[in-house]
């Protein structure tokens, strides 16, 4: 029997927000952009995509030049904001390789389950080398329920989903009833309660209550 652990990858095992921050600020800096514009630019373009992750640099600065007359090469800002974008190693959280090493240790399959633009999502697993530390990456552009499907049909262990995102987790819950959700909030003034404020919570609810 094989116990199966899905990982959701922004705000779960990297911290998107201040990766996203220190590009942001080298790319503000190199091409003279001021920081409100270039945060107005990305917030219309995530609430756009309705993801909360980092979109296209391309389209962003597209919407930089169209819209808020930032004068850029569209060619250059994304070259100078991939190269930024590839030092990713230092914005995993502190909790996250141990957790996954430590399910490693204790046979659980670890699936890194993420949704996004696979170029971005790319960019940081090369950076962090999080791919090599997993058994599987899954990368959707869509919804998250698809892999889920496909790997209950073969289980024969307990299915374990840990994300940050309140919506999905919700919509998981209710769809697949045999999907063990653990919720996790980075934001620990915003954490609710029954919601794990790190990786090292979820790893011990996993080995407390499936693993002995
Ligand atoms: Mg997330």
């Amino acid at each position: 029997m094989t116990h199966t652990c899905f990982i959701d990858l922004d705000h779960t095992l990297f911290d998107t927000t201040a990766w996203h921050y220190f590009i942001a600020q080298h790319v503000c800096k190199k091409f003279k952009i001021a920081p409100e514009i270039y945060f107005k630019a990305y917030e219309e373009m995530r609430d756009r995509s309705g993801v909360n992750a980092v979109g296209d640099p391309m389209q962003l600065a597209q919407l930089l030049t169209q819209k808020y007359q930032v004068p850029v090469s569209v060619d250059d800002f994304s070259r100078e904001w991939y190269q930024h974008g590839l030092e990713s190693a230092d914005f995993i959280y502190d909790d996250s390789l141990n957790f996954l090493e430590a399910l490693g240790v204790h046979g659980v399959r670890r699936v890194l389950l993420s949704r996004g633009n696979p170029k971005i999502q790319q960019l940081k697993l090369q950076g962090t080398g999080l791919s090599d530390c997993v058994d599987e990456v899954i990368i959707v552009e869509d919804e998250k329920y698809s892999p889920l499907v496909k790997h209950l049909e073969e289980a024969d262990g307990e299915t374990f989903f840990v994300n940050d995102h309140v919506g999905e987790n919700k919509e998981i819950a209710a769809k697949f009833p045999d999907v063990i959700v653990i919720p996790i909030s980075r934001n620990a003034e915003k954490c609710p309660d029954g919601v794990c404020e790190t990786l090292d919570e979820a790893l011990e609810f996993i080995v407390e209550g499936f693993l002995k």
